[in-house]
């Protein structure tokens, strides 16, 4: 049987990028599993990071990560994944202090590469991939760029997915060269939509309201892999 592993940022990044195709591959009655890299829980979040909770209508006692982990459990649940989650913490809880902070360089202060790097080379060594999927980190958040340059450190070979929604706000498609476009066939969609759907506490943020995320896949046609380094 071949083991499909996508290597996530966040808890949704890759149901929202490839769950098209993580959804046709296990139907084919490949084994799926979703590593979630930053997905630690601070205790009492302040700053930036409490604010990023309290905008998607959450109370500041609300566990976030805790509920987060629940819906990204219930959206792999979808296709049958297995989800396993890294408790690395994400950019709000590090050094990084505004929503622009998350989308420019990487901070001279931020020490998460080689914690990242070592935490996902053990995954890999332990779950022995057949397919290693990631992010080229279209919309270049910084945790995205984490995560792609972790896995260049470790060199397995991986295939690289257009982050989405950020592709939709992208100027042009990525120049890396292109492995595969799988097309989505009605299941696939169907599948992306259900997960999709389950990451709850994010969708208002991201796509406005529910509705708008189903309407937005119904016009995706194609899930496309890159390549890395080859552009
Ligand atoms: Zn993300």
């Amino acid at each position: 049987m071949t083991h499909v592993v996508a290597i996530s940022p966040h808890l949704d990044d890759a149901a929202f990028s490839v769950g098209g195709l993580l959804a046709a591959r296990a139907r084919a009655g490949d084994r799926v599993t979703v590593v979630t890299c930053f997905t630690g829980n601070v205790a009492h979040p302040t700053g930036f990071a409490l604010a990023c909770q309290l905008d998607k209508g959450l109370d500041a006692h609300v566990d976030y990560m805790a509920l987060r982990r629940a819906e990204d459990r219930a959206a792999c649940a979808v296709i049958g994944a297995e989800a396993v989650h890294l408790p690395l913490l994400e950019a709000p809880h590090r050094c990084y202090a505004s929503a622009p902070e998350l989308f420019a360089e990487r901070r001279d202060d931020d020490g998460m590469l080689a914690p990242l790097t070592a935490a996902l080379a053990e995954q890999i060594d332990l779950l022995a991939p057949d397919l290693l999927l990631g992010p080229l980190a279209v919309g270049d958040h910084v945790d995205h760029w984490l995560v792609r340059d972790a896995l260049a450190a470790i060199g397995a070979p991986v295939l690289l997915w257009e982050d989405w929604p950020y592709l939709t706000r992208a100027a042009e498609r990525p120049r890396e060269p292109v492995h595969e476009r799988h097309v989505l066939t009605d299941d696939d969609r169907a599948a992306r939509t259900a997960m999709c759907a389950a990451y709850t506490t994010q969708l208002g943020f991201q796509f406005g309201s529910v509705e708008r995320m189903r309407a937005a896949i119904a016009r995706i046609d194609e899930e496309w892999l890159y390549v890395p380094g080859g552009g």
